[in-house]
């Protein structure tokens, strides 16, 4: 893989993961430089379960499945939200945190259950930051994956605010524009973000290794 393309031909990386919205994130950022990001379910592959017990390693997992059921280069992420004052909670379990406190399920009962943990704590403790691992494996076996983080730091905000983003984008007040994330513009937020950072320095790294 390179990140010059002098033929103008799109290389397909596929990026393991079923979220339509990161997917469109990674293309939107990928896309100027010349790769086509596809995701693993255009190509059949089921997703494997995450068991690692840190980011990275998820990552990892998650990248070598998709380069070994697709023959291509593989990126995966591996996401959450650190909150101080819940100990960094809920972290590596963000997607899942209301599941795990049987609290339904998907991104408006997180948000609630989130709110719900920070009632009463005031501005000035609620802290947290989005952190983002991305690795690229160039093959299936590739010993020396290309792994790279970003993190965005901000606030959780007391109510939502903004329909836009994803996730816990509407409770979190990014300390960049002073706002809620979830009424960024896609194009601000890949600048800003977490995985944008993330993003950015996988391919100077991907640049300096051809
Ligand atoms: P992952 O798919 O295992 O990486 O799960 C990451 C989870 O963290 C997502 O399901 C969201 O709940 C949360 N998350 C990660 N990135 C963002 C973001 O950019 N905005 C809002 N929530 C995010």
């Amino acid at each position: 893989m390179s990140t010059s393309n002098p033929n103008n031909e799109k290389q397909t990386v596929v990026f393991a993961s079923g979220n339509a919205g990161k997917i469109k994130e990674m293309n939107d950022l990928l896309a100027p430089l010349g790769y086509e990001v596809q995701s693993q379910q255009h190509f059949g592959v089921e997703s494997v379960p995450e068991t690692a017990v840190t980011f990275v390693e998820n990552a990892l997992i998650k990248a070598r499945h998709a380069s070994q059921q697709t023959g291509f280069a593989a990126i995966a992420d591996d996401s959450g939200l650190e909150v101080d004052a819940l100990d960094g909670a809920p972290g590596l379990y963000s997607a899942r945190f209301a599941e795990m406190h049987n609290a339904g399920s998907g991104d408006a009962d997180n948000n609630t259950l989130l709110l719900e943990k920070l009632k009463g704590i005031p501005d000035e403790k609620r802290s947290a930051r989005f952190r983002s691992v991305v690795v690229l494996l160039r093959h299936e076996n590739d010993p020396s994956p290309i792994i790279a983080q970003g993190v965005w730091e901000g606030r959780i905000l007391h109510a939502i605010e903004g329909d836009g983003g994803f996730g816990y984008d509407p409770l979190f007040f990014n300390f960049d524009t002073q706002q809620s994330s979830a009424l960024l513009s896609k194009a601000l937020k890949n600048q800003l973000s977490h995985r944008g950072k993330a993003v950015q320095s996988l391919l100077e790294q991907l640049a300096q290794t051809v």
